[in-house]
């Protein structure tokens, strides 16, 4: 019986990832040998990192004066390597959730944050709207996707200054207006690849402007500069990455994944807000992820919280319980989450309701 992956991260990849990357285990490009065991100097793995950064390139119209990198250290690693190689002396931030909040705990080191809005007051369940953003500040920097609350920020904003967007968990899941950001980052373990690579999207002419001395190994620059291939490259997520572009590229591009992520969600929200036992966290529909949907018993139902997993788990759903700091469930329902996987989720509700 398939198993329904709605785990958060590391995730649900497609199945053409999984056994391209499984046959190169055994044996990449002819060479009779793993992917593990080849160097990233080799003209096999050269072509394998050449191809992955063309083809983010074109799947997101990346425009020329910009470079996509593949690094290591996870967002977590972006969460300060911005800051240093970017703020001047005070920039930007919307505090969306936790992921935001540590971005901004580490910006707070190299200069002065304004925190432009924030939802905490709501336990981070609504995206804020009309705050001002300062034209002085060196940049904004945004979570476009709150992997544990479940909100979304659905569109690229307009604002004075350019963006830095944290996209860990919605990357590739909508076409994007790259001309408006300065750097787009993102943990490759949600719609990409495993984990161990960070993809990072940067607007070469803002590098060079602070001061302070960067290390080499976190200075963008010397990434750029090297391709990617400064320090031994994650060779395995790379691979897998590469594989997930050409599944994307091969099943439409990213306008196709749009409308696929659209149906997906509509599903399960509609589902949530007829069903009498269920509530979506997310009051607003405009709020609301297409990526992580987040839900709890409604009043009256919590006892059968417990009970709802278990159902879950008898028709092979897994990794839908909610994170610590929201209770309930947590449906990520990624790229490569087929829209029958949703169904059964649907279907467990429908019962569930009509069982109690
Ligand atoms: N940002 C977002 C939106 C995330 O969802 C995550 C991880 O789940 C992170 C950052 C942290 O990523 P990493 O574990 O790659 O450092």
């Amino acid at each position: 019986m398939k198993t329904h992956n709605f785990y958060a991260g590391p995730s649900i990849l497609p199945e053409f990832t999984k056994e391209r990357t499984a046959e190169a285990v055994m044996n990449f490009a002819g060479t009779g040998l793993s992917v593990m065991e080849v160097s990233h100097r080799s003209k096999e793995f050269v072509a394998v990192m050449d191809e992955a950064r063309d083809l983010v390139k074109e799947l997101l119209e990346v425009p020329a004066d910009y470079e996509v990198l593949f690094l290591q250290g996870g967002a977590s690693t972006q969460f300060y390597m911005v800051p240093f190689n970017l703020m001047k002396t005070k920039a930007a931030y919307l505090n969306t959730g936790t992921w935001a909040s540590k971005a901004i705990k580490e910006a707070k080191l190299y200069g002065e944050v304004i925190e432009v809005a924030s939802s905490k007051d709501k336990n981070f369940n609504y995206i804020p709207r009309g705050y001002e953003v300062p034209s002085d500040v060196d940049y904004l920097h945004i979570t476009t996707n709150n992997t544990i609350f479940g909100t979304e920020i659905l569109e690229d904003l307009d604002v004075p200054v350019r963006i830095v967007a944290d996209m860990s968990s919605d990357i590739f899941s909508r076409p994007i207006d790259i001309k408006k950001y300065d750097v787009i980052y993102a943990g490759a373990q949600k719609n990409l690849a495993p984990s161990g690579v960070t993809l990072v999207i940067i607007k070469k002419d803002i590098l060079g402007k602070v001061d302070r001395p960067i290390p080499t190994m976190i200075d963008y620059r010397t990434h750029i500069d090297k391709e990617s291939m400064f320090n031994t490259p994650p060779t395995v997520p790379v691979f897998a990455a590469l594989m997930t572009l050409r599944w994307l590229k091969e099943n439409g591009g990213i306008k196709e994944m749009e409308k696929k992520n659209i149906a997906k969600a509509k599903l399960l929200y509609d589902e949530l807000d007829r069903n009498k036992m269920f509530v979506p966290n997310i009051p607003n529909p405009e709020d609301r992820s297409r990526m992580n949907v987040t839900f709890v018993m409604a009043p009256g139902f919590e006892e059968f919280e417990k009970e709802f997993l278990e159902v879950a788990a008898a028709h092979n759903i897994v990794g839908i319980k909610g994170h610590r700091s929201v209770g309930g469930f947590r449906a990520s329902i990624y790229n490569a989450m087929p829209i029958e996987s949703v169904g059964v989720l649907v279907e467990a509700m429908k019962e569930f309701e009509a069982k109690h």
